[in-house]
């Protein structure tokens, strides 16, 4: 069903595993969201770059090549307004402080389950 709030926003997922981006990618599409995807933090790095109009960011934190904090602070050089929300592995409940100091707006735990994902979209809204 299409969500109101996130019908036609821009939203970039980066996740090096493909079953869980594709999981990731059905949610959104269901709510109406415009969906780029990345599969490495250099990847995420480079389409935020080509894509200045993006709303907000669903970041994994474990990620090849560059991790999702330094695609972060990359990220940080171009936009430092953009919405980051950090996906973090169930059991590194330790790294939520990390996150949270390291500039992402928000973090969301793995599983992801669609009713939360969508709940945590809204609330970071940019203009919310
Ligand atoms: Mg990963």
């Amino acid at each position: 069903m299409e969500n109101e709030f996130l019908k036609g926003k821009k939203i970039l997922i980066v996740e090096d595993d493909l079953s869980s981006r594709l999981y990731l990618n059905k949610i959104l599409e269901k709510a109406g969201v415009v969906i780029l995807n990345a599969g490495d933090g250099q990847e995420a790095v480079d389409v935020t770059l080509n894509n200045p109009d993006i709303d907000i960011i669903l970041m994994d934190i474990q990620l090849p090549i560059m991790d999702g904090y330094s695609a972060l602070s990359k990220i940080r050089e171009i936009r430092q307004d953009i919405v980051v929300i950090a996906q973090t592995a169930y059991g590194l409940l330790g790294d939520k402080e990390k996150i949270l100091n390291s500039g992402f707006n928000d973090y969301i735990i793995k599983p992801i389950l669609s009713q939360n994902l969508i709940e945590k979209l809204i609330v970071n809204l940019p203009g919310k």
